[in-house]
């Protein structure tokens, strides 16, 4: 047997051999060492202590359910060997076979994937810097594919977030770290140097095309082999020709707004930085879909904001009908919630996993299209009645899955007990013959009881006898002699009888070939559904669109969100803007909105000081993610919002240790900072927060210094820039470059404790009060007591240095500075003396504070 387990091992040493042995699946060596480990299941050893033992762990059959899920979140492949014949009539050893093979990027079962989200095999063929990158869904039949740089590729794969990663040779350890998790799943396609010809034939073939033309596949040699790996791979792992996969989408990342993979991450669009999950992120937040396809549109749409004002627009004019009409909405919305995921249960039509409950399932869905269509009819938008003539009519699969299917029909399709007896005509037969036997069978047994006097008489069923007499033995002597004994028990005897057998063999006879029929009428039925999948993936897709649309209105119903205008004149300006996830997660306290404005001359440049917690993060991210809410066609957390179309979006948020690629806090912070000064355009949206904070305070300034002036350089002029900072030495900056504006989150200090007002208005912050909110923090007070004196000592000297230094330079002016300056050296003067001293001092005061200093500066020095 360990041979036969060898065999199939040998096949595919990268996954778990799940092994039938009767009730078990059973795993041995390496795999039984790490399925023990992540199913938390014992780990024996057969032949302890020998050469050759074999350590074992194992889970029952019927629990595969509970268990594959595990293995599969836990990243492993798993290949089931089921047995083939009854071991009880196999002669020598049972022959064994493998039923199916699961990766994490390759499952079509549904309970299996516990979460709306697309479950992607994502292929990869790389030549030179360029990536060929397609992406497969099984279980819902979603099929794209690209075309990009290496550069671009980490940002893609964040979006994809795919399950397993297919390439055509395995990357040594550290390429995998540096272009994707070395996490996921990763599986190398067998044809390692697979030529463009053949990877035509294949997605020709499947396709049943002529050419590629006409997908988008000839211009792109490189995504047209990733297609052509990806699916078959997966059509050689499921031995199915997937034929629900019946369309491949190319997409362009330069038809969308470019984020990069920390700008994704930093604005916690579909995960938190924290803890990756999706709680607190904006996704969370904007998602109240009523269905899973609904759902994972959502999700893409998040991840792919638009740049096509006209495409934006034609979204936010279904949205906005839908928002005028919220009472049909919401029936629209009540209808869709019923409705579940048929993209997911068609592909179980075509690999064939289907059951009697599910069709009966898609048979209720398709029912509801009526009423939708009648909702639908009562919008006036051209777009809306478009998205309602996609919607087809679904009567005769509905009628022919209703005719076929029983109510209450078993989940096994081969025991019987799923088709309707009017559903065939013989079916039909054979059901008044079953019923009629078993009715014939309890009378029998009445009978017998009366005429032997025996009340406890029984006549029952099992697999070995068939159906039975059993009768205690106190009444042996009550048993005609027309029985035949059959067994002894401890407390009875079980015989059969001739007329009991005669009907036996006519009701087994019937139940056999009830079984037999209805698994051959069922299989037609799914034929059938295979002919009809790509109407019902249009009718899924259509649900998405419509649900995506009216969560949009739903959302902004609730909430309060307004519609976006877009302007030529590149101007940001948003009126009792807030963050739409901050806002919801603040249960206890009410969010203060903000005003930003920021043109393209004056203003593009926002210098945000303020307090530590003031809230200068969350402004920082309420407007990126205003804009990108903007563009994927959904209204924004504000009161009023007109805005560009952005280009690109950045963000540069926080510090973050990559150790795993051996980067430190602030390489990754240069490294991001790097890529925003190299990519972005004067149509894009930056956003810095805190940066050079993870150096030396000078080498950080300096840094923050250059790079808000090389922002604000010609080449770069308009991009929008928001930088938020603790170096308040920057504010200075305003004075100088005029695109640069001081704003600050003002805080109010009643009886020495801090309340944040978290308001922002324009001018600079004086303090940052990071000791005040250590105190709120809890830090101990001696700490506290000892940092506000440390901070005096610093504070102290810097400014004693300041006065020295300034002494200095007035050493250079000539002797009676108030007759021989001009008004402008005085200004300047007056503006140094403003960074010691915030009084609005006029020249005057100025030259007479200078005296002052050189009188200070003489003593001191
Ligand atoms: P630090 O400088 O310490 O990073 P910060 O100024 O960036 O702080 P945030 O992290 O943006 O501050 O905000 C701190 C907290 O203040 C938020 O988690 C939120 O609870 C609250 N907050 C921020 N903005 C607002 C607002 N406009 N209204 C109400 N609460 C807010």
């Amino acid at each position: 047997m360990l041979e036969q387990f060898l065999h199939f091992k040998n096949q595919h040493p990268d996954k778990i051999i799940l092994f039938r042995m009767g009730d078990f699946y059973e795993t041995f060596f390496d795999d039984a060492q790490v399925c023990a480990k992540i199913l938390n299941i014992t780990l024996t050893t057969r032949n302890k202590n020998k050469e050759n033992s074999v350590p074992l762990a194992g889970f029952p059959y019927h629990s595969l359910s509970s268990y594959l899920p595990r293995l599969i979140a836990a990243n492993q492949k798993v290949v089931i060997c089921e047995q083939m014949e009854d071991p009880k009539r196999a002669k020598g050893l049972v022959k064994r076979e493998i039923v199916d093979i699961i990766t994490p990027g390759s499952i079509v079962e549904s309970e299996y994937i516990h979460s709306p989200d697309d479950n992607f095999l994502t292929s990869l063929v790389c030549e030179g810097s360029e990536y060929g990158v397609a992406s497969v869904d099984i279980s819902t039949g979603k099929f794209n594919f690209t075309q990009l740089q290496k550069e671009q590729l980490p940002a893609e794969l964040e979006r994809l977030s795919p399950k397993e990663i297919l390439t055509l040779q395995l990357p040594r350890d550290a390429e995998i770290a540096e272009t994707f998790d070395a996490k996921i799943s990763h599986s190398q396609y067998e044809d390692d140097q697979i030529q463009l010809e053949r990877a035509q034939e294949i997605l020709k073939e499947h396709f049943s095309l002529l050419s590629l033309a006409g997908v988008g596949l000839s211009e792109h040699p490189l995504a047209t082999k990733a297609a052509a790996i990806a699916i078959a791979h997966l059509k050689d792992l499921k031995k199915n020709d997937l034929k629900h996969i019946d369309k491949i989408e190319y997409y362009s990342l330069g038809a969308c707004v470019q984020m990069d993979k920390s700008t994704v991450a930093n604005l916690e669009l579909t995960k938190s930085l924290l803890e990756g999950t999706t709680h607190g992120t904006l996704l969370q937040v904007l998602d109240q879909t009523c269905t899973p396809m609904g759902s994972r549109k959502l999700k893409q749409w998040v991840l792919r904001p638009l740049l096509q004002q006209e495409a934006i627009e034609h979204r936010l004019e279904i949205a906005e009908e839908m928002l005028d009409k919220i009472d049909l909405t919401l029936a629209l919305r009540e209808l869709l919630s019923k409705i579940g995921d048929i993209a997911r249960l068609t592909s179980k039509i075509s690999t064939g996993s289907i059951n009697p409950k599910e069709m009966l399932a898609i048979a209720q869905y398709l029912g509801l299209s009526r009423e939708i269509k009648e909702i639908l009819d009562s919008f006036d938008s051209l777009s809306l009645l478009q998205i309602k003539d996609n919607i087809q009519n679904y009567d005769q699969i509905i009628d022919k899955i209703d005719s076929t299917i029983c109510e209450n029909p078993q989940k096994a399709i081969t025991q019987g007990g799923i088709i309707k007896s009017q559903a065939n005509q013989e079916l039909g037969e054979l059901h008044q013959i079953s019923s009629q036997g078993k009715s014939w069978i309890l009378k029998l047994e009445k009978e017998e009881k009366e005429k032997l006097g025996i009340a406890n008489l029984k006549i029952d069923y099992n697999k070995i006898f068939g159906y039975y007499i059993e009768i205690s033995k106190r009444h042996a002597d009550a048993v005609p002699e027309r029985y035949i004994r059959k067994q002894t028990l401890v407390n009875s005897e079980r015989f059969i009888s001739p007329e009991l057998k005669e009907y036996e063999s006519k009701v087994l006879g019937a139940e056999e070939r009830i079984k037999e029929l209805e698994y051959e009428i069922f299989c037609n039925l799914r034929s059938f559904l295979q002919e009809k999948m790509s109407l019902l993936l249009e009718f899924a897709d259509t649900l998405a669109l419509l649900d995506v649309y009216a969560n949009f209105a739903q959302i902004s119903f609730h909430r309060g969100y307004c519609k976006p205008k877009f302007n030529d004149q590149k101007i940001l300006d948003l009126k009792k803007s807030f963050h739409p996830v901050i806002k919801e997660l603040l249960k206890t306290q009410e969010f203060i909105p903000n005003d930003i404005y920021i043109d393209n001359e004056k203003n593009n440049i926002v210098l945000i000081t303020g307090p530590n917690m003031a809230g200068k993060s969350t402004y920082l991210r309420q407007v990126a993610v205003s804009a990108l809410m903007a563009q994927i066609g959904c209204y924004v957390p504000a009161k009023e919002a007109s805005m560009p179309i952005f280009d690109k979006i950045f963000t540069r948020v926080g510090a973050s240790d990559n150790l795993a690629k051996g980067q430190s806090t602030f390489l990754v912070e240069m490294l991001e900072t790097a890529s925003i000064l190299n990519s972005a355009s004067k149509d894009s949206l930056v956003i810095l927060d805190e940066i050079g904070r993870g150096t030396s305070t000078y080498d950080g300034l300096s840094l923050a210094w250059s790079i808000i002036e090389y922002l604000h350089s010609s080449h770069l002029k308009g991009v929008k820039t928001l930088f938020a900072t603790h170096y308040h030495e920057l504010t200075h900056l305003a004075e100088t470059l005029p695109s640069v504006k001081n704003y600050n989150v003002i805080v109010e200090k009643e009886d020495d404790k801090i309340i944040f007002m978290h308001k922002v208005l324009p001018g600079k912050a004086s303090e940052s009060y990071g000791i005040d909110v250590a105190q709120l923090a809890g830090i101990p007070a001696p700490v506290i007591l000892r940092a506000k004196e440390i901070l005096q000592t610093l504070e102290n000297s810097q400014k004693k240095s300041k006065k020295v230094q300034l002494h200095t330079q007035l050493q250079a002016f000539p002797a009676s500075p108030e007759k021989k300056q001009t008004p402008q050296n005085l200004l300047k003067l007056q503006k140094k003396l403003q960074a010691i001293s915030t009084d609005q001092t006029t020249p005057l005061q100025a030259l007479q504070l200078l005296s002052e200093l050189q009188k200070i500066a003489s003593q001191e020095s």
